[in-house]
């Protein structure tokens, strides 16, 4: 499939390409997510890091506390720390791309909107796309290709 997804941070020093499609798209509007934002979710592209090129600039990596206990790691632009991308709980061959940096957002909608317990009152989901009030089995919902690659990666 020949896609065109780049992207960069506010300042320009920082620019990435994602090699191919996501595996899949969350958007998540658990409260860690919002406070992190400061926004009412974020969305985010799982896709293996192997598959983010990094054009120009580099990241730097900053561990922030969460409700779970579990780690995650934020990397920003260290000029204009813009967030980028994040590893969820020690696992840096799997990335967490922010759709919002991307060139065109558009071009990856959600595939699920999860922890929608937390979601603000004033967002109204579409009623075609699934919405779990915490997290789901990847398993019911991902497509079996995206599935294969995740068990490429971890096993
Ligand atoms: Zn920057
Ligand atoms: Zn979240």
């Amino acid at each position: 499939m020949s896609v065109s997804l780049t992207g960069g941070c506010a300042c320009g020093v920082l620019r990435y390409r994602l090699a191919s499609r996501p595996m899949f798209v969350h958007c998540c509007h658990c409260t860690d997510c919002q406070r992190q934002t400061g926004s009412a979710f974020v969305l985010n592209a799982l896709i293996e890091t192997a598959r983010v090129e990094r054009l120009a600039g580099d990241t730097r990596g900053v561990h922030v506390p969460t409700d779970s206990g579990s780690p995650h790691e934020i990397h920003r632009c260290p000029v204009c720390q813009t967030a980028v991308w994040s590893h969820y709980g020690g696992r840096p061959a799997l990335s967490f791309v922010r759709v919002g940096t991307l060139d065109d957002p558009s071009a990856l909608p959600p595939d699920v909107h999860i922890y929608v317990r937390s979601k603000l009152p004033w967002i109204a989901l579409p009623a075609d796309v699934p919405t779990f009030p915490a997290y789901y089995d990847s398993k019911q919902f991902w497509p079996q290709e995206s599935l294969a690659r995740r068990k490429a990666l971890f096993g």
